[in-house]
């Protein structure tokens, strides 16, 4: 196997730092003591624990105490969604949105099968919440409200400080799905109205299997795997030590780069949706671009297929994505793009580049190089070129709702 390509799916995964690599491996090799071990050996490693949990905790600006690690994401959401509900069994409703994760969206579809009524707010064409929407929606039987910083498929960022103060006049538990904006949006736990926050070591330069929730102090939790007393008894299971140790060291490596790599990333984001949209006819940006991740573009392209383009930028070695990796496999647009209300002429040709500090200039020339000839060839190729209501007709047959 060889790696030369240009990873521009830094939403889906990213790659991990050199730098925690390093921090990582002693931990896999010789201190594999267990932090809650009497001994030396393994005390040890439990001050290494505690070292990390400080630097995870700093990019948060929450406490130590206040940290639980997960072992991803999708963990995090569903530990925090049912924590809320238990602590609150008198309330049965929840708030959330209609272009969560699925982390999010399929826990709460399957509490609607156990007597939960849930409100999934609906976004304008922009991606945007309509706070308005969010007030009316929320009662004294609001047990939580859970939303996402950012969307990982648009970048679009919710006012998540605006939210949560509608929230707490209910007295609701507000949870955030902070995966895509930790390291990227500058965050203070401590100014904040939120209860509960997600993240994930695999978004932020640190390897898969290690996530965290962030619990506020005071916030009522019931934890969702239950043994040992790991984590002060809201998490149990043996610590995932090297995952622990690497998510420290990402975390502070985002903390550190967070100004000059977001700066740059943004520049270099913008170069390549402004350069593709004045090259190629017929293509737009999907999203709020005034509220919005600075390393994310998602951009559809009219009458064509977005599986199509991701297959001809794969031949040049150009890594992007069409929807979110989750729904990849089957013919269904993206739940993002649909409840956004976009035209089915776009719907289907949507690509999302979502970059990352180690993303070169020479990088981004070569997709602006590339993308005109691909988008003009399978235009050429397409039954329905300028042709909104034959493309529609044409969809129709493959997708059928
Ligand atoms: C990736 C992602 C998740 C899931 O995180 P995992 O660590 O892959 O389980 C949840 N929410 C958002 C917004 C994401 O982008």
């Amino acid at each position: 196997m060889q790696n030369n390509c240009i990873y521009l799916d830094n939403n889906a995964t990213t790659k991990v730092d050199p730098e925690v690599i390093e921090v990582m491996l002693p931990y896999l090799t010789d201190y594999y003591g267990n932090p809650s071990s009497m001994h030396t050996f393994g005390g040890q490693v439990g001050k290494a624990v505690r070292t990390a949990r400080e630097q995870l905790a700093a990019i948060l600006g929450a406490d130590e105490s206040e940290i639980v690690y997960t072992s991803c994401g999708t963990e995090g959401d569903n530990a925090a969604i049912r924590a809320a509900l238990l602590a609150q069994p008198e309330k049965r409703h929840i708030i959330t949105t209609q272009v969560e994760h699925p982390a999010v969206l399929n826990v709460c579809k399957q509490l609607e099968t156990q007597g939960y009524s849930v409100t999934y707010l609906s976004v304008n064409h922009q991606g945007q919440l309509d706070l308005d929407e969010l007030e009316a929606s929320l009662t004294g039987n609001t047990a939580l409200v859970t939303i996402m910083y950012a969307n990982n498929e648009t970048g679009t960022v919710f006012p998540i400080e605006q939210i949560g103060l509608r929230v707490k006049e209910y007295g609701a538990i507000f949870h955030v799905d902070a995966v895509q904006a930790v390291g990227k949006i500058p965050l203070n736990m401590k100014t904040s109205t939120v209860d509960m926050l997600t993240l994930s070591g695999h978004k932020l330069h640190g390897p898969k299997g290690i996530g965290a929730l962030y619990i506020r102090r005071g916030v009522r939790f019931r934890p969702f795997m239950i043994g040992g007393h790991q984590e002060r008894g809201r998490r149990a299971g043996t610590e995932n030590v090297p995952g622990i140790i690497a998510l420290g060291k990402a975390a502070q490596l985002e903390l550190l780069h967070l100004e000059d790599a977001t700066t740059r990333e943004r520049r270099l984001r913008d170069r390549l949706e402004q350069t593709l949209l004045t090259t190629i006819p017929d293509c737009v940006v999907n999203g709020d671009v005034t509220q919005r991740l600075p390393n994310t573009t998602n951009i559809g392209f009219k009458y064509i297929e977005g599986e199509a383009i991701l297959l001809s930028l794969n031949k040049y070695g150009i890594c992007a994505s069409s929807g979110s990796a989750c729904t990849s496999g089957s013919l269904e647009p993206s739940h993002v793009l649909r409840a956004m209300g976009l035209p089915y002429t776009t719907l289907h040709g949507s690509i999302r580049f979502s970059l990352c500090r180690y993303t070169t200039e020479a990088e981004i020339d070569q997709v602006i190089e590339v993308m005109p000839s691909i988008v003009e060839r399978l235009r050429a190729l397409s039954p329905f070129k300028n042709d909104d209501a034959g493309w529609l007709q044409g969809q129709s047959l493959v997708i059928s709702h």
